[in-house]
């Protein structure tokens, strides 16, 4: 069994990317935004600790207010890094615990986590990937894939880490500045790379 995790700024195609693996037999996908979701919404001692630092209103009927949230810490670095140190430690027990779920069945396990490096979720993962795509492409896909506000994703596109900066250094870094068909290829490549 091989685990790869799968990374990249917002709207780069990480969920694209790691869909496509599901071509390949005995391929499972963790996705790390749903299981930190999932930690947040469950999780008394961590929904009392954002309220701590965001306020009542970081939660509307009892979920994340995740736009607002994201409007506080995408413009104010402190307040990423606080809400980073309350979640993330989490989020790897968390991923380190399911990752244990899969029996030899399971040939593939692809793990979609934005913040691979930020939770140092790279430690549990065999192979990174890293998918890239310009600010203008990636911000175009995303507001029109969200309906969100071009400006908030620019400043999140900003706020993440640069292919440059990153350590460990990716294994494999895809291209998605093109089409749908070009991103097959480069899966196919890699994950016949995978298999040697
Ligand atoms: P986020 O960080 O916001 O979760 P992401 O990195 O997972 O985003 P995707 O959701 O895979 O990115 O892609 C963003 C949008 O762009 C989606 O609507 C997706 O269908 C579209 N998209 C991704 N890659 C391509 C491509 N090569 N050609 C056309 N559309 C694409």
């Amino acid at each position: 069994m091989k685990i790869i995790g799968v990374t990249g700024k917002i709207g780069s195609g990480k969920t694209t990317v790691s869909d496509l693996f599901l071509n390949f037999s005995h391929t499972e996908i963790i996705n790390c935004d749903r299981l930190a979701s999932s930690i947040i919404d469950s999780n008394y001692k961590i929904q009392q600790k954002i309220k701590e630092k965001f306020g009542l209103k970081s939660f509307f009927e009892g979920k994340l207010n995740r736009s607002y949230i994201r409007d506080i810490v995408f413009n104010d670095k402190e307040k990423l890094q606080e809400l980073n140190s309350i979640v993330h430690a989490e989020l790897f027990n968390e991923l380190k615990k399911e990752l244990k779920k899969y029996t030899s069945d399971t040939k593939l396990i692809v793990v979609e986590a934005a913040v691979l490096y930020e939770a140092k979720l790279f430690k549990l993962v065999d192979k990174i990937i890293w998918v890239s795509s310009s600010l203008e492409i990636a911000v175009n896909r995303a507001s029109k894939r969200d309906h969100s506000k071009k400006e908030q994703i620019i400043n999140i596109y900003n706020s993440q880490s640069y292919l440059e900066n990153l350590k460990p250094y990716p294994d494999f870094i895809i291209n998605n500045d093109t089409d749908l068909k070009s991103l097959k290829k480069q899966v196919e490549i890699i994950y016949s790379d995978l298999e040697k």
